[in-house]
């Protein structure tokens, strides 16, 4: 009954192309960070209902699996023009679940978008390879898709995130179990509702919604084959450790401590507006954000432009919520600490409050200087629109700081030097690196995996290596000349 009032029906798991009751399971509120109201409610599933969402996916893998790619990936195109179509009805979800900008939302659909693109041209890179290894003995090698395979999503990319593993994964034939972040778990509804409008069928794409106990399911379950997880490192690692000692595949990516090294020959515009940009953008939650800034040198003129540019990033406005009142605090108490031990607080976002929204969860853009690598400011994940900025006297002091941290998502350089940028190229220890650019994520068909703490597992989750992990090698050695007497191998 209670339920009736809520902005969004309750939502329900996501089984064999229709959404299915689970009586059983306790219902968890969902909150809009925007507002702190509870918008809608869902399932705290059971392992019984992710077996029941497995056993969908099991039998609608033998048809899937053997339609040609060519007709799978048709589906895949209806789909793209389906979230174009839909793009303001799915940024919106994205805004209301997550408390992005709309801007914000609207961007990562559109990479959900390019994602699909890519997909679609997975039958041109999938082609196998074929030779004549003895007089007449020919040897083939295919990419076969591995069979029910599982996503598991975090709260801060609720569209883009299961865009990294849905297109690829299926349309490589495999069948899959999506688990959203119990955080964000609108926006999962709608893109099994828009794929299922596309004609992909029955059992292909299956939602199970949950906390713990479906994850720990999922890398438990002896009919799932592959696992790929983002989220937080901790959690990533459990993940991967579980899930592979099971022997199922794993790529399981985890947190970020992004450094942004400046020098002093940095184009100061640019690079203030880059950094504002990196460090604020969807409230710092993403793996992304460039939350550390490293100073080579005199760099005071690059400091007071980028204070300048932090300061137009107003929350309610251009910047968006963090996710919940605990990340707030968390955040917050971060800024606090540092200040204690020292460091300077050149723009202050604690205690930010958006005008008719006083329950909603905010923290301003924060620019806090003269931070040391001991501070946990400098060390850990802080996952708000904080800027820490750190200074050095050398280009390898910087890297030493960088290279320290257990992380290894994205670093970035900004300078006029080629020298200089080909030297942080070179010795920064992370997957994914930036020139003059604070965000350095690969677009397709580049695959997107950090490195170090960052990623467990061998394979990145997007772009070509995303064909490997999501596929396994048939070799077929074939003769059909019988006067060959050559028996001994091939
Ligand atoms: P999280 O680790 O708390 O949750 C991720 C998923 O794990 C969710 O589906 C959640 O239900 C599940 N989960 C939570 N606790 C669990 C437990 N104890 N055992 C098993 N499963 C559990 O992460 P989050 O807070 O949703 O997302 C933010 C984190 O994700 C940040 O650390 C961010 O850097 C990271 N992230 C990384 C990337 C990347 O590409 N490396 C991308 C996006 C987010």
């Amino acid at each position: 009954m209670e339920t009736q009032a809520l902005k969004y029906p309750a939502i329900r798991n996501y089984v064999a192309g229709q959404p299915i009751d689970t009586p059983a399971a306790a219902l968890l509120d969902v909150f809009s960070p925007l507002s702190g109201a509870v918008i809608s409610a869902m399932p705290l599933s059971s392992a019984a209902d992710l077996d029941t969402a497995v056993k969908a996916a099991q039998a609608a893998f033998p048809a899937w699996s053997a339609t040609p790619i060519k007709e799978r990936v048709q589906i895949f195109y209806r789909y793209k023009t389906l979230l174009e179509r839909d793009m303001k009805v799915l940024a919106d979800l994205v805004r209301e679940e997550n408390g992005k900008t709309f801007d914000e939302a609207r961007a990562e659909v559109e990479k959900a978008v390019e994602l699909t693109e890519f997909a679609c041209s997975l039958p041109q890179l999938v082609q196998g390879e074929f030779l004549e290894v003895s007089k007449g003995v020919e040897a083939r090698a295919e990419r076969k898709p591995l069979g029910v395979v599982a996503s598991i999503a975090p709260f801060n990319f609720p569209n883009m995130v299961p865009h990294w593993t849905i297109p690829n994964a299926l349309v490589l034939g495999n069948c899959m179990i999506l688990k959203p972040s119990e955080k964000v778990p609108l926006s999962a509804v709608k893109i099994a509702e828009l794929l299922k409008e596309a004609g992909l069928p029955n059992g292909v794409l299956n939602v199970v919604n949950g906390d713990k106990t479906i994850v720990e399911a999922i890398c438990d379950h002896p009919d799932i084959q592959a696992v790929s997880f983002v989220g937080s490192t901790p959690i990533a690692k459990t993940v991967y450790i579980r899930a592979t000692s099971n022997l199922k595949r794993c790529v399981a990516l985890g947190g970020a401590k992004n450094h942004l090294i400046v020098l002093p020959d940095a184009h100061p515009e640019m690079t203030a507006s880059n950094v504002a940009a990196s460090m604020s953008g969807c409230a710092g939650q993403r793996c992304m954000a460039g939350s550390t800034m490293v100073g080579v040198g005199s760099i005071d003129h690059i400091v007071s432009k980028l204070v300048e540019e932090a300061r137009k990033i107003v929350v309610g406005q251009n910047l968006g919520s963090v996710i919940s009142r605990e990340a707030k605090e968390r955040i917050e108490r971060y800024i606090t600490e540092a200040e204690a031990a020292g460091a300077k607080v050149l723009l202050d976002g604690r205690g930010a409050v958006v005008p008719g929204h006083k329950d909603g969860y905010y923290v301003g853009a924060t620019v806090i200087d003269y931070v040391t690598p001991d501070m946990a400011i400098a060390k850990e994940e802080v996952f708000g629109p904080v800027l820490a900025i750190l200074r050095t006297k050398s280009l390898d002091e910087a890297l030493a700081i960088e290279n320290a941290n257990p992380y290894g998502n994205a670093a970035a350089v900004f300078t006029q030097s080629g020298s200089h940028a080909r030297y942080v190229m070179d010795h920064a220890s992370a997957g994914m690196i930036g020139v003059n650019i604070g965000v350095p994520v690969p677009r397709e068909p580049f695959s997107f995996g950090g490195w170090n703490e960052s990623k467990f597992g061998a394979c990145d989750i997007t772009g070509k290596s995303s064909i490997e992990f999501w596929t396994q090698l048939k070799k077929t050695t074939t003769k059909w000349n019988p006067e060959s007497r050559v028996n001994w191998m091939s």
